[in-house]
């Protein structure tokens, strides 16, 4: 990390004002892939900063000790290094209202505000905006209580009781928020688990009971200046932390993008029934959409149904996404600030990619720490393969550290899927830590239906 010292002597100020001035939020793979791709097709010099960022981006981008939620210490920082634009990379940030709070301020971010960041945070906010837009989405019931809850449940809506059924927290959870249960009994623990604490108790103020849906699933990402939309690669990504799709849900064990996912028909249709429903839904009822969203989608054999919005990259399709981005990434958020989208081609490669994340022995539970990271040196001398750090640190001599769960993201593209994935595969033979920990079945479907995530 480095102090920034705003009082520099004037011919600094002069360079520096010919540089565009990025602040990147977040400290993941995610900031680390989009602050590689700011940097890797700008056609402009670029000032690049991340708060607070971790080691690994601490190579690209000055990283500034300010966390994520601090939202007056970064307002403060971008006012005071007249930062040209912010790019927000989580969700709680954006739930806070970063957005309306920059903006009040006369300061450029890319984002949405708080009223249109409810498609994530509230979950039945987003079922009800769904359902008043008539975007295809799984049936829901929205109950205030456990007792509700349980009630919903015991009742035979959604089927007899040995259908699976879905339960959601309203809130944010951490990914911990999602339970696909296989029978009524097991939802009902599922209430009263996450009632119990498993999940904090603002997020479960309500909770969605949800008709269980079947089918592949697939994440699409678009940029959106309120007006115009341009979609990214559709991308999956795999949340258990075992292979064929066992163990406890994850932020994500990896991701790929590939003409396979999604063929043109089902995206058109996704388009015509689901995006621009949603746009038009946001600028209708007053908050319009500028920013990342990213819609999750069943693909049923009744047409694709609407999981969910993230509304900002996912981590890690954001790193897979990426690597396939040709067109400038800086003039793309500057178009977006703009409102000026409309008038950009964004080129991507025809290619299809992946990322592997390699986590930390005891991931996601109580990950261990502080070990060493070999290899890392002749991994980044290779053209083929990007590695994203999603947490690492640097030790007292200089060595790489293992700093959270998830630690790295092996990010490759190839002509074909198999491809991208044996480049991901051949670098991740040279790395290594006690402990590490990935998944090898990365990009191989699992069973319709089977991987229930969060
Ligand atoms: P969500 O945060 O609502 O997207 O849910 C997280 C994950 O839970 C999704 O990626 C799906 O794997 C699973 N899921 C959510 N809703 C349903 C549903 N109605 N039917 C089947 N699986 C679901």
């Amino acid at each position: 990390m480095i102090a920034i010292d705003v009082d520099c002597h004037p011919a600094e100020i002069k360079n520096r004002c010919e540089k565009m001035r990025i602040l990147v939020i977040g400290s993941g793979g995610r900031e680390h892939a989009l602050i590689w791709a700011l940097r890797r097709n700008a056609t402009q010099p670029l000032e690049l900063f991340c708060a607070p960022g971790n080691a690994g981006i601490g190579e690209l981008a000055n990283c500034v000790p300010i966390g994520v939620n601090d939202i007056p210490a970064l307002l403060c920082f971008s006012e005071r290094t007249r930062i040209d634009l912010n790019i927000v990379g989580p969700e709680a940030p954006l739930a806070a209202g970063i957005v309306d709070e920059f903006e009040k301020r006369g300061l450029r971010i890319v984002g949405p505000g708080r009223e249109a960041a409810q498609l994530e945070s509230s979950k039945a906010f987003a079922k009800d905006f769904m359902s008043r837009h008539s975007i295809p989405t799984a049936l829901y019931r929205i109950a205030s209580s456990a007792g509700e809850a349980i009630e919903i449940l015991q009742s035979d809506e959604f089927g007899g009781q040995s259908a699976p059924v879905v339960v959601k927290a309203d809130g944010l959870a951490a990914g911990k928020g999602v339970i696909v249960a296989n029978s009524r009994a097991e939802a009902i623990k599922a209430v009263e688990d996450l009632i119990g604490g498993a999940v904090n108790s603002e997020a479960t103020r309500r909770i969605i009971i949800e008709e269980a849906l079947a089918g592949r699933e697939v994440s699409l990402l678009l940029f959106s200046d309120g007006k115009d939309f341009r979609l990214m690669p559709a991308s999956r990504d795999h949340k258990r932390v075992g292979e064929n799709d066992t163990g406890p849900n994850t932020g994500g064990m990896g991701s790929i993008t590939d003409a396979d996912i999604l063929d043109d028909a089902t995206r058109d249709r996704i388009v015509r029934e689901v995006v621009e429903p949603t746009l038009q839904g946001a600028r209708d009822e007053g908050f319009p959409f500028r920013g990342v969203l990213f819609v999750g989608l069943m693909l049923t054999p009744d047409g694709p149904r609407l999981l969910e919005y993230n509304v900002r990259f996912g981590d890690p399709e954001t790193q897979a996404i990426m690597v396939r981005l040709k067109s400038d990434l800086a003039g793309i958020f500057q178009a977006i600030s703009e409102t000026r989208l409309g008038e950009l081609k964004i080129d991507w490669s025809d290619e299809s990619s992946a990322c592997v994340v390699l986590a930390a022995r005891g991931y996601p539970t109580k990950p261990e720490i502080g070990s060493v990271i070999g290899g890392l040196a002749l991994v980044e001398q290779s053209e083929d393969v990007a590695v994203f750090h999603a947490a690492t640190a640097r030790g007292l001599n200089g060595e790489w550290l293992t700093a959270g769960g998830r630690v790295l993201g092996v990010t490759a593209k190839g002509e074909t899927l198999d491809l991208a994935l044996s480049r991901c595969y051949g670098a991740i033979a040279n790395i290594h830590w006690d402990g590490m920990r990935y998944r090898r079945d990365i990009g191989r479907p699992s069973a319709p239906g089977s991987a229930p995530g969060a």
